[in-house]
């Protein structure tokens, strides 16, 4: 006789304690309990297999697992994320030697062994370029609890707004809990650039969210043990809290830094004062942001302790027509492939013409929307198609040309994605 509720044959769960339960010969497999044993068979079958890691050792040896070497970070970084080279070696140096830092730490016996610094990072670039993406896929790579904080919520301690303990409660919670795990994460800290202190003529009231918040974010940055309750938001006093050492948690800080330009521009030109005229256009506008270094971002409004607790400086570049056009279908999960898998299961074999492609890539572009519009452009055009499709019967083909595409785009309320 069939049981009313069945359930899961792996982890026990009742049908109606999951979103689907998937019925065998014998048995039945629950969603949570098929995606944990895809990820298995993909780590044991698929993609590069040494790049799984509890970061215990670099050799690999003695049980624990491999770290991967740069090289390996970067392959890794490009299967998902366009372009960007520069950052992305950058990126993968620097957290290799990160972990090998940690792992050096935990081996070492004698205490005058060379101390390795920690060396935080800051990426600088406009806004949709992949820097979300690039720490993201990181601690993918890694398999470390990853946390993404915004510093504009951030106020200085006793006014309305979070502590800056409160980045480390969400880490936490990420690691269920569990401090030991928690310490060897990576965090995200986006909006640098907002918390920068606005000019030097100090207003009569206190600066919130600047140059209190940088001075409050020090002690975490470089290493403290901090009181975190678990549940975030501002202390109570009664509250539980839990240790947290912050010593060895990798942050990576990204920000737009509007404008920054003018002031690395000002720098080089009195540098190269004699050269002025040798400085080309190129360098002027597109290439000036790599050239970006401490004495610009103080210009700029970070406070110098601040600066020097992120010593890994690096620049992403802006994103062309033809980086748009590879990040819709190129990556391991572009948004084209999304869409295809999206109609397949319809029963749909959703194809998209290169001219179509490249209209999206045109709107994204002319209307200075980055890879972040191209999502919307897509369910822009899709968002009929999508709502006939699941009421189609047998198997079908869709093909969008730049006709549709056009259509589709003009009819709709495109105006909300005009700049
Ligand atoms: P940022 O943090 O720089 O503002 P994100 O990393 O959040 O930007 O990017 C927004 C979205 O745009 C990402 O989810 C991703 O889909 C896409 N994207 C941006 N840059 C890239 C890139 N270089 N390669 C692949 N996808 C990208």
């Amino acid at each position: 006789m069939k049981a009313k509720d069945p359930n899961c044959s792996f982890c026990g769960r009742k049908k109606s304690e999951s979103l689907m339960l998937i019925s065998g010969l014998d048995g039945h497999i629950c969603d949570h309990c098929a995606e944990q044993a895809n990820n298995i068979v993909e780590k044991e079958l698929g993609g590069s297999p040494e790049l799984i890691t509890d970061i215990n050792s670099t050799t690999g040896e003695k049980g624990g697992k491999k770290l991967p070497t740069p090289i390996e970070i970067k392959e890794h970084l490009d299967q998902y994320v366009i372009g960007q080279d520069q950052a992305k070696r950058t990126l993968s140096v620097a957290v290799y030697n990160h972990y090998k830092r940690l792992n050096s730490k935990k081996n070492s016996k004698k205490s005058d062994d060379v101390e390795i610094e920690k060396s935080n990072i800051l990426m600088i670039g406009e806004t949709g370029t992949g820097k979300t993406l690039l720490a993201k896929t990181l601690a993918k790579i890694l398999d470390v609890p990853f946390c993404i904080a915004d510093a504009t919520v951030l106020t200085e301690a006793g006014y309305v707004g979070d502590d800056v303990e409160s980045i480390l409660s969400r880490l936490l919670q990420v690691a269920n809990y569990k401090p030991e795990l928690a310490e060897r994460g990576i965090i995200y800290l986006d909006e640098m650039d907002k918390i920068s202190r606005k000019g030097d003529n100090a207003s009569i009231t206190r600066d919130v969210s600047g140059e209190g918040v940088q001075q409050g974010l020090l002690k975490i940055l470089e290493g403290t043990i901090s009181n975190v309750a678990p549940e975030g938001g501002r202390k109570h006093p009664d509250q539980k809290y839990i240790k947290v050492d912050t010593t060895n948690i990798l942050f990576i800080c990204g920000g737009a830094f509007d404008g920054i330009e003018r002031i690395i521009s000002r720098r080089v030109q009195k540098q190269e004062l004699g050269f002025k005229s040798s400085l080309n256009r190129e360098i002027q506008d597109k290439k000036l942001l790599s050239l970006v270094s401490p004495p610009d971002l103080r210009a700029f409004g970070l406070i110098p302790e601040l600066i020097g607790r992120l010593p890994i400086l690096t620049a992403l570049e802006p994103l062309d027509k033809p980086a748009l056009k590879s990040i819709l279908s190129d990556p391991k999960n572009a948004l084209l492939k999304q869409y295809q898998h999206l109609f397949s299961l319809d029963n749909i074999k959703l194809s998209i013409a290169d001219d179509a492609i490249d209209f999206i890539v045109d709107m994204a572009f002319e209307n200075k929307l980055g890879a972040r519009g191209l999502r919307g452009i897509c369910e822009l055009i899709l968002q009929d198609f999508m709502y006939e499709a699941p009421s189609l019967k047998g198997k079908s083909e869709l093909i969008i040309t730049k006709v549709i595409a056009e259509e589709k785009w003009n009819r709709a309320d495109s105006q909300k994605f005009a700049s």
